[in-house]
């Protein structure tokens, strides 16, 4: 592993549901690279609004509510566990109204400011690998490699309906098809840090590609880096 000036930065970004966070996870622990998963940071977020009863909005979301909101990321032998004032809430954040609320507090401004500070504080240290929105364009604008993963929406709502139902969880594929198009609006409609491919990124269309040949291609672009 790399230290300091010398780590090294890799940004996975793309819509939901298109395979970053499977495939950035892969290639990580092939490589021996921290795998961030910003979006988890985000629904942390919305599971402490949630919980609160804070409805969530820009006018609600004060200096003063954003610094109770505690988030800590511990990386084991189970992987990125995510912590919310001190309460482990790896699994709570994947219910699907953490995920809607997400995507609604991922576009307040000042919410985005305070997890880019824990971001780019978490990739100073290490060598990264860092899956979300905006990382190539905003978070690490200087990382070493830069990918685009996109797949057509049809196909992300498949994949995200399987993994749902695999976990036991009930999913009903038209409403997991909805939410995804509405986090695709939400995401590159924003005004700050919206959802767009970075000029430098590499794009990758994963919707012909097993998770296997997108995570080759992507383990060669960052050796070829390296
Ligand atoms: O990646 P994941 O689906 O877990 O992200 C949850 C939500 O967090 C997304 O819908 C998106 O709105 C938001 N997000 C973001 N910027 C990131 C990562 C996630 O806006 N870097």
């Amino acid at each position: 592993m790399h230290k300091g000036d010398e780590c090294m930065r890799v940004a996975i970004d793309g819509p939901a549901g298109a395979g970053k966070s499977s495939i950035a996870k892969i290639c990580a622990a092939k490589l021996g690279f921290i795998y961030i998963d910003t979006g988890a940071m985000y629904r942390a977020a919305a599971v402490y609004a949630i919980e609160s009863g804070i409805e969530i909005d820009e006018k609600n979301m004060t200096r003063e509510v954003l610094d109770r909101i505690k988030i800590d990321i511990s990386y084991g032998e189970n992987g990125q566990q995510i912590f919310l004032c001190g309460k482990d809430v790896t699994e709570r954040i994947r219910r699907p109204d953490a995920t809607i609320g997400s995507s609604d507090i991922a576009a307040i401004p000042a919410v985005r400011l305070k997890l880019v500070e824990l971001q780019r504080r978490l990739a100073l240290d290490n060598d990264v690998i860092m899956d979300g929105r905006d990382i190539g364009t905003y978070v690490l604008p200087d990382a070493e490699v830069k990918i685009f993963l996109t797949a057509s929406v049809e196909e992300r709502a498949r994949r995200r309906f399987a993994e749902l139902t695999a976990k036991g969880m009930e999913a009903d594929f038209e409403q997991v098809k909805k939410d995804i198009e509405y986090r695709d609006k939400n995401d590159t409609e924003r005004s700050f840090a919206p959802l767009r491919k970075a000029e430098d990124a590499v794009l990758i269309d994963s919707s012909d590609m097993t998770v296997e040949q997108v995570t080759e291609r992507i383990t060669e672009i960052i050796k070829g880096a390296m």
